[in-house]
């Protein structure tokens, strides 16, 4: 099958907002992406607007975000950890890394670790960020989200990442930690914590790549489509739950393929079919698996 090669250029971005969007009002009018969000389990807002574009979703998102930050309050001058990456390319990100008052030595310490090695894997699979991408931590957030405007903003909460690798880590049941990150990380919980990271800016970045993204936050994956349950298998079971959306589905496979995942041909098919964020170049791998070129295999001349 043909993947197309497209760089995650920022300048993509206004040709979408000229494209035709077809209105469904079929889709649900809630916001299932937040609320079946990598959460952390609290009572969680229920947006009942219905989102008609991706702009309708920069604007809730304007809206969600004054309000979340209007709870975060800014360590000190040390809280505020900026940046910049450089991709093989040449080409340059700044990203802001802000601490809330309310987080301890401890998370801070931990949460640092877990945003180099996410800038190391950025710079790695040749990821290529909004510039100037801001993220917050706090425990004091509703949720665990990310917020599509502007440069995009990304709301962590330590409290949330340390349970959900716990969690992951004891259970033997099916639960909302036997998600990527978990499968990617194992026992590490750098690695846990920086998969989440880029869960969100999957969001972010799928905000970006798809004129429907409004659409496929608001539309269950499985429900009415059982076809495709064998293909969220293959992702992790928090994509089969039943709520979750297809743009939910599109983060997880992003978290996998930027993390050098591999998966099958239904799976990145799905991804493709979404409009899931296109990050170099999706080959083929041994045994019809596909996965993300890395920038070590870009710098290889044809
Ligand atoms: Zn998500």
């Amino acid at each position: 099958m043909q993947f197309h090669t497209q760089k995650n250029a920022p300048a993509q971005k206004k040709d979408f907002n000229t494209a035709a969007s077809v209105m469904d009002n079929s889709s649900q009018r809630e916001s299932l992406q937040r609320r079946a969000d990598l959460a952390n389990g609290t009572a969680q807002q229920v947006v009942q607007r219905e989102l008609n574009s991706n702009q309708d979703v920069e604007n809730e998102d304007r809206t969600q975000y004054e309000i979340e930050r209007d709870k975060f309050k800014l360590k000190d001058q040390d809280g505020r950890n900026q940046r910049t990456i450089q991709y093989s390319d040449g080409t340059t990100r700044n990203v802001v890394l802000y601490f809330g008052n309310d987080i301890c030595a401890a998370d801070e310490s931990a949460c640092l670790s877990m945003f180099e090695h996410w800038l190391t894997q950025l710079v790695k699979m040749s990821i290529v960020i909004p510039n100037d991408l801001e993220i917050y931590v706090s425990n004091n957030f509703t949720n665990q989200c990310s917020y599509n405007f502007d440069s995009g903003k990304i709301c962590l909460k330590p409290s949330s990442i340390n349970s959900l690798f716990d969690s992951g880590k004891r259970s033997t049941i099916p639960n909302i930690a036997d998600s990527v990150p978990y499968a990617y990380s194992g026992d590490d919980k750098t690695k846990f914590g920086s998969a989440v990271i880029m869960h969100e800016l999957g969001h972010v970045l799928h905000e970006k790549s798809s004129v429907n993204f409004f659409k496929q936050k608001q539309t269950p994956l499985i429900d009415g489509h059982t076809d495709r349950i064998n293909s969220a298998k293959k992702v992790s079971l928090y994509v089969c739950k039943g709520e979750q959306s297809e743009a939910e589905f599109v983060a997880e496979v992003f978290t996998g393929l930027s993390n050098g995942l591999c998966f099958d041909e239904d799976v990145v098919s799905l991804y493709w079919q979404f409009n899931g964020p296109r990050c170099g170049e999706l080959i083929e791998r041994e045994n019809h698996k596909y996965g993300f070129r890395n920038s070590k295999e870009m710098e290889i001349p044809d």
